[in-house]
């Protein structure tokens, strides 16, 4: 599995294919949908409800893609490999 990265204000991780997942944790507001959208990448943590990435790898890039625009605060960014952000 990748190795996830997570601090007081992201959580991080590079999938498989290359592409960057990052959750800003200072701007997820616990709302949940990208946890519906790609379930095995997200999880809501305990504590707070913010999102973390769980495994990077857990589902396909494009449900990862929905999840990122599900969130109602912008608060996930996507990388591809080669640093260019996809999303938002
Ligand atoms: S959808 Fe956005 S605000 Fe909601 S839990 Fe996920 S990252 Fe946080």
């Amino acid at each position: 599995m990748s190795k996830v990265t997570t601090t007081e204000s992201k959580s991080e991780a590079v999938r498989k294919d290359g592409h960057t997942i990052t959750v800003d944790l200072d701007k997820c507001i616990s709302a949940g949908p990208c946890s519906i959208a790609a379930p095995l990448t997200f999880l809501l943590r305990d504590s707070d409800g913010k999102a973390i990435i769980s495994d990077p790898d857990g589902d396909t890039l494009d449900a990862v893609m929905e999840a990122a625009r599900s969130c109602p605060v912008l608060a996930i960014i996507i990388k591809d490999k080669t640093g260019k952000q996809l999303f938002p």
